[in-house]
């Protein structure tokens, strides 16, 4: 195979990211039983508040936890507690420290990769939260380039195709996001490798959508190795 250039995503493709904010909402959920709301309508009010924070302030642990103080303050209305309040802030605290837990398989898949294609990290979220957990990850030197973007969409995947002199049938985004890996890099006119993972985040489901490049799915991140 002639060499290729892989766009890799990190959050929950190279290491687990979802399922620590999952624990962490789930303890949000249950901290707040007591205002006697179901969890699907606290999961909802949270959903939302996300959304329009995300649009006003980005992604990242910051932003998640302003998300959590909103939704507890607008929930609780007169009754909010300061002492909940600071709880909340604790799991962020918490989420904030947690260690990179790397996926099954990745160093030494990106190690054969590295040897036979040009990669390319490309995640998106806040800068400095995302560039301390590559640099924890220890995975940076597999890498040709670090990206770290706002958004991942068509437009920042045309970016990327004329930053790096992306030859499009000879270019790859690899990730577990429909909405933000697979369906805007297919648009753009790359190929795609879909590797799902059961904890991908609610608001990066999607339907997949097709374009002119190759989509593949694969089950585990180990299995690029049988294609690259
Ligand atoms: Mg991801």
């Amino acid at each position: 195979m002639a060499r290729q250039t892989l766009l890799i995503d990190a959050d929950d493709t190279l290491w687990e990211n979802n399922v620590f904010f999952q624990k962490t909402i789930d303890n949000f959920v249950t901290q707040l039983e007591h205002l006697g709301y179901t969890r699907e309508y606290v999961r909802h009010i949270l959903n939302e508040t996300e959304r329009r924070n995300i649009r006003q302030h980005g992604y990242g642990v910051r932003s998640f936890g302003r998300s959590l103080e909103e939704t507890y303050l607008k929930l609780a209305g007169n009754s909010a507690r300061n002492e909940v309040v600071q709880e909340i802030e604790g799991m962020v605290r918490e989420l904030e420290s947690t260690p990179p837990h790397i996926l099954d398989g990745v160093p030494e898949t990106l190690a054969y990769l590295s040897r036979h294609h040009r990669l390319i990290l490309l995640t998106k979220g806040e800068p400095a939260e995302q560039a301390a957990k590559v640099e924890r990850s220890g995975l940076q030197s597999y890498f040709d380039a670090i990206e770290i973007v706002i958004e991942k969409e068509s437009e920042t995947y045309g970016r990327m195709i004329d930053q790096f002199k992306i030859v499009k049938s000879h270019g790859w985004m690899i990730g577990n996001s429909p909405r933000s890996d697979i369906n805007p890099a297919l648009q753009s006119g790359l190929n795609a490798v879909f590797i799902p993972h059961s904890a991908t985040w609610e608001l990066e489901k999607a339907e997949l959508e097709s374009g002119n490049g190759k989509l593949l799915i694969l089950a585990a991140f180990r299995e690029l190795r049988t294609h690259f």
